[in-house]
C-alpha cells in the first residue's frame, strides 16, 4: 500500500483541476475517478468562461469568478505549454442577448444591482443597444425582437473536453496518480491522522483527501462529517452541425465552438437524476435560438443531450473542511469550467498548504444550516 500527501476524489472538471494544481507543488497525488456510467457534467457541458451575473446575491461567488476570469488566461497558456494541447480558450467578452425593451431594461437593472453588491470591484458589463451589438457582430443577421445585449468584458469560453484532457494529462505529466473505474466507497480517518481510502479492493492512505466527486460527493462527504445538501438540476444542450463563422462571441444559451458548431442551450430543469431529452426542451430552445439567430433555421441539428449540474442550495460553491476530521476537505460547485483556474491555481496552493485559504469562510456549507441562520 503506497501513502500520499493528498488524495483527490474524482477527476472530473474540479477533481481534475485541483489535482493538477498540487501536483504542481511536488505533492504526491493519487486521483481516484468512477467510470462512464457515473453523471459527469465534465463531459456534457456548455463550455463557458463566465462571470456576467455570477453570484447575484451573493457577492463572494461574483469577486471568485472576477478572480477566475483573470487566472484562466496564465492558467490556459501554462497547461497547453505543458500538454501541448490547444484549449480553444477565448476571452474577448461575452453576451447576455435581449428580446425587446421589457428585456433589455431588466437585464440593464439587473447588472446595475449586481455590480452595487460588489461596489470595490470595477465596472465589467455594458448594455449595447442593437446598433451597437451589429457593429460587433457584422456576420450575423439578428433576429428582428433583438433590442440588444448585456456584453460582459470577462466572459469567454473553451472546449470542455479538450480542458479535461489537458488537465487529466498535466495532473499525470506532473508526477499525480490516476487510477480510473476505481470508485472510492469508504473513507476512514485514521487514529493517528490522516485517511484511508478504500477503493475498487484497494486501501490507499494519506494525510489529506479532497472529495471533488460532482454528485457521488454527498456519500463520501458524510463519511468524514461533511453533510453538504445538493442535488441534481437536468441541462439539455443541443448541437448543430457545422457552419460558416457568425457568432464571433458566445453568448449564454448559444456559443459557435472552433470546429464551428452551434451550441443551444440551456434547460435548467429539476427532475432528480432523470437523465432524458425531451423534444418539448429541444422545441423551446431552438425556437429560442432562431429569435436571436433567425438563420440558424436552415442548420442541422446533429446532437441532443442531457446532463446534471451538481446544485448546492443557493448554486453557488461550497469549499469546507471537516471539523471533526481536519485534513477532510470537500469541494462543489455548478461553474466548474469557469472557476478551473482557481482550483488549479490558488485553491490547489492553499490545499497544497493544509488549508483552504483565506476569503472562503463565506463558501462553508455552514451557511445553509438553519439554526446558524437564526
Ligand atoms: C448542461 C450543463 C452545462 C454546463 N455548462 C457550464 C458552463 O458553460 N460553464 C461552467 O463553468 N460550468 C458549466 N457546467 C458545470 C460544470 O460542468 C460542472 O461544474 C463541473 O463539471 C463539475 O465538476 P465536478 O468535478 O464537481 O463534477 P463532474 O465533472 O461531474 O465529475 C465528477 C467525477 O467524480 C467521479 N466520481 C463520482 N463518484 C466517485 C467516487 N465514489 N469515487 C471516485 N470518483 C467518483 C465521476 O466519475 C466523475 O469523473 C455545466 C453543467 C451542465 C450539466
Amino acid at each position: 500500500m503506497e501513502s500520499y500527501d493528498v488524495i483527490v476524489i474524482g477527476a472530473g472538471m474540479v477533481g481534475a483541476a485541483i489535482a493538477y494544481g498540487l501536483a504542481g507543488q511536488e505533492k504526491r497525488v493519487l486521483v481516484l475517478d468512477g467510470s462512464d456510467t457515473d453523471y459527469r457534467a465534465a463531459k456534457a457541458n456548455f463550455g463557458l468562461v463566465w462571470v456576467q451575473g455570477k453570484g447575484y446575491g451573493f457577492p463572494p461567488y461574483q469577486r471568485l469568478s472576477r478572480l477566475a476570469s483573470a487566472q484562466w488566461p496564465g492558467f490556459a497558456d501554462q497547461l497547453t505549454h505543458e500538454t501541448g494541447m490547444a484549449l480553444d480558450y477565448e476571452r474577448r467578452g461575452g453576451l447576455h442577448f435581449c428580446l425587446g425593451e421589457d428585456e433589455w431594461n431588466q437585464r440593464d437593472a439587473r447588472m446595475r444591482a449586481w455590480h452595487a453588491q460588489a461596489p470595490d470591484e470595477p465596472p465589467c458589463t455594458e448594455m449595447l443597444d442593437r446598433a451597437h451589438l451589429e457593429s460587433l457582430l457584422p456576420g450575423a443577421a439578428l433576429g428582428p425582437e433583438v433590442a440588444g445585449a448585456c456584453l460582459g468584458g470577462l466572459d469567454g469560453h473553451v472546449n470542455p473536453l479538450k480542458l479535461l484532457a489537458a488537465l487529466h494529462k498535466g495532473l499525470m505529466l506532473r508526477g499525480a496518480t490516476l487510477l480510473s473505474g476505481q470508485a472510492a466507497t469508504r473513507i476512514e480517518p485514521l487514529a493517528g491522522g490522516g485517511f484511508a481510502v478504500t477503493a475498487g479492493g484497494r486501501r490507499h492512505e494519506s494525510a489529506r483527501i479532497v472529495i471533488a466527486a460532482g454528485l457521488g460527493s454527498g456519500d463520501l462527504g458524510r463519511m468524514v462529517g461533511l453533510d453538504v445538501p445538493l442535488r441534481p438540476q437536468r441541462g439539455q444542450v443541443l448541437v448543430t452541425e457545422r457552419l460558416a463563422p457568425l457568432l464571433p462571441l458566445p453568448a449564454s444559451g448559444v456559443r459557435q465552438t472552433a470546429e464551428g458548431t452551434v451550441m443551444i442551450g440551456l434547460t435548467q430543469e429539476e427532475v432528480g437524476y432523470d437523465l432524458s431529452t425531451t423534444a418539448s426542451a429541444a422545441a423551446r430552445m431552438s425556437t429560442k435560438a432562431l429569435r436571436v439567430l433567425p438563420d440558424l433555421a436552415r442548420a442541422r441539428l446533429v446532437r441532443h443531450w442531457s446532463c446534471l449540474r451538481i446544485m448546492t442550495p443557493d448554486g453557488c460553491p461550497v469549499y469546507a473542511e471537516s471539523p471533526d476530521h481536519p485534513g477532510a476537505f470537500i469541494t462543489l460547485c455548478h461553474s466548474g469550467v469557469t472557476l478551473a483556474s482557481f482550483h488549479a491555481g490558488s485553491l490547489a496552493t492553499s490545499l497544497g498548504g493544509a488549508a483552504l485559504g483565506d476569503g472562503l469562510d463565506s463558501f462553508h456549507h455552514r451557511r445553509f444550516d438553519v439554526s446558524t441562520i437564526a
